[in-house]
Formats: C-alpha cells, sequence, structure tokens
C-alpha cells in the first residue's frame, strides 16, 4: 500500500516517520519542492526502518505517487515577517494551484488528506481545486480538530482518572481559536457528563472546564513559543487517518471535510465528527448540540468561510 506525503518538511517528514513506527502502508514516497530535503529526510527515516517496520521511504517527483491509496499535503511557505494572515493564505493558495493538479494526475485514485494550515481552508481550497481536475470532493479531507479531540479526551480522562480511550469527547468547527468543545455530548462509559459528577463525585464544574479549553486551544502556542514549530502530534494523527483509511476501518473522526446540510451548515469546511473509510469521507454524524454550541459552531464556520471567501477559487 503507497501512501505519498507532498511537502516534506517538518509536518510532513514526521507524518512519514509515524507510519514507519506504526507500520502504516508499504511504500512512503516524499515529494517536496526542495528535492534535496525530500531525499534527506527520506534516507533518515529509512534508517529507523531496521528498528521498526519493513517500510520502504523514498523521494521522487510527482510522477512516482502513481498508484498511492492516499497523498498527506503538508505543503506550504512560511508568515513571512509583516504578512498579514490573508497573505499567507494567498501564497499557499498559488503553492495548492502547482501541487494539487499534479498530484491528481498522477495519483487519481487517492484520497487526499491535507494537513497544511489553516487547515479548514485549506482543504476547502484542495477539494475545489481537485474538483475542477474531476476528483470527487469526498475524497478531500484534513487533519481538522483531530489533534485537539484526543488533547480534550486527554485532558479529561486525566482530571476524572479514567483512560482517556473510555472518555467520548470531540472539539468542532475551525481547527484554531474558535474551535467548540461539545461539552453537551461528553459520555464516559455511557454515561453523559453531570452523570458522571453525581457517579463519581468528581467536580467536573466551570473552572475545571476553563482550564481544559484553555490547554486544548492553547496548546499550539505554547509549543510554538517554545521550540518554534508542532509537528510530533499531527504526524502522529495523521498517521492514525492514514491508516483508517487504508484499511477502510470506518472511524469516526473530527477531521475536516466541506459539509452540506448539516447542523446547519452549507458550503463550509470545518470539522464535525464524521465517519471515514477507504472512500474517504462516508457520512457526517450530527452530533446533539445545545444552543450555545450550535451557536459557537456556527460563528467559527463563519470565520472559516469569511476567509475562503476572500480567495477567488
Ligand atoms: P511545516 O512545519 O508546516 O511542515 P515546513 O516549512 O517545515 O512547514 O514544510 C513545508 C514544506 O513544504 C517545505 O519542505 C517546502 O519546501 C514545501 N513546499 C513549499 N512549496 C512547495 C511546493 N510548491 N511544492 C512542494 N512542496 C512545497
Amino acid at each position: 500500500m503507497k501512501v505519498g506525503v507532498v511537502g516534506s518538511g517538518f509536518v510532513g517528514a514526521t507524518a512519514a516517520y509515524a507510519m514507519v513506527m506504526d507500520d502504516v502502508g508499504r511504500e512512503i514516497v516524499l515529494v517536496d519542492l526542495d528535492r534535496r530535503r525530500a531525499e534527506a529526510e527520506a534516507n533518515d527515516i529509512m534508517h529507523a526502518v531496521p528498528f521498526s517496520h519493513p517500510l520502504s521511504v523514498v523521494s521522487g517527483e510527482y510522477e512516482d505517487l502513481s498508484g498511492c491509496r492516499v497523498v498527506v499535503i503538508s505543503a506550504g511557505v512560511n508568515q513571512r515577517p509583516g504578512e498579514t494572515r490573508l497573505q499567507l493564505l494567498e501564497r499557499n493558495t498559488a503553492v495548492f494551484r502547482q501541487v494539487v493538479p499534479r498530484i491528481v494526475e498522477h495519483a487519481p485514485q487517492a484520497i487526499l488528506l491535507v494537513a497544511t494550515n489553516p487547515v479548514d481552508v485549506m482543504t476547502h481550497v484542495t477539494a475545489k481545486i481537485a474538483q475542477q481536475c474531476g476528483m470527487d470532493g469526498s475524497r478531500v479531507l484534513g487533519s481538522g480538530t483531530t489533534l485537539d479531540t484526543a488533547r480534550f479526551r486527554t485532558l479529561l480522562g486525566r482530571h476524572c482518572g479514567v483512560d482517556a480511550r473510555h472518555v467520548h469527547a470531540y472539539v468542532i468547527g475551525e481547527h484554531g481559536d474558535s474551535e467548540v468543545l461539545t461539552w453537551s455530548c461528553v459520555t464516559l462509559g455511557g454515561m453523559l457528563l453531570n452523570e458522571y459528577e453525581r457517579f463519581s463525585d468528581i467536580d467536573i464544574g466551570a473552572s475545571a472546564k476553563h482550564e481544559i479549553k484553555h490547554k486544548v486551544s492553547g496548546a499550539a502556542y505554547e509549543i510554538i513559543s517554545g521550540k518554534g514549530a508542532t509537528y510530533y502530534g499531527i504526524g502522529a494523527a495523521l498517521s492514525r487517518i492514514v491508516d483508517v483509511l487504508l484499511h477502510d476501518q470506518r472511524s469516526i473522526m473530527t477531521i475536516s471535510s466541506r459539509l452540506e446540510n448539516v447542523l446547519g451548515l452549507s458550503d463550509v469546511t470545518v470539522s464535525i465528527p464524521t465517519l471515514i473509510g477507504g472512500q474517504g469521507v462516508i457520512s457526517h454524524v450530527p452530533i446533539s448540540l445545545n444552543d450555545d454550541e450550535t451557536a459557537a459552531l456556527q460563528a467559527s464556520a463563519d470565520i472559516v468561510r469569511s476567509a475562503t471567501d476572500s480567495l477567488s477559487l
């Protein structure tokens, strides 16, 4: 099973490394504008193979993506001093105009998994360009709030003294400041949060919620201020999503994809719980939100929509 990674910088190379550690796929092809970097990253990751799983990791050109089942897109440019978010977005859109048609040309059967930030807008851009090249938009998804959801579950599990695998909780909306922690649908061991609070005598009041929200939404800022970039968490999340797609695992994850008539949203790309498998997006899961969460999701989607509307696609 062949997987492509276009943009083998910090995020792309770490995703490839995580796939080697997790035994995801059999062959990984790294493509980058900077060929020497792609080659060096492929060689470096190959040195981890004898200590992990027998994958092959090579660098290549777009032609070498032929036969890929999934292509991760993590290509992008960095913000220049004084550059606005919108200017950065326009430059990354220009990068995607070069990259996406070439991926579709050589790997028309692939599912495209976008990781470049702002991921919701870039996923929307990718789906539009891919559709213009004849690919079905349901084959395009972004990492969205997958990592935020994992952080939410971990922190909540830690607060409650429960293994995070038994916490069901979702972060939805934009992968960014306006993301929404859906407290009203949290379940632990099948119990809603307020029931679990009564049963366990653990307080999950306003201050605990505030602290968890702060840690979930502020995690990237903190990491970036300490080391300049984030890549291990997102690399592992991408590896997991690729595994689900390659093996048609039908997982419900908060990936980002274009929504149409779901939870009051249309023609906007944000995260909600989504059933994904071998064909990409299978269906969106319209979870029950309370009024505050519905309004917050709408506001979050509006932020993403205004960014995508500002681009001529
Ligand atoms: P991140 O931390 O998001 O991974 P990096 O700057 O480390 O950011 O990686 C982005 C990668 O995208 C770089 O290796 C860069 O060379 C690559 N890239 C930029 N533009 C293009 C392009 N047009 N085609 C392919 N790769 C590109």
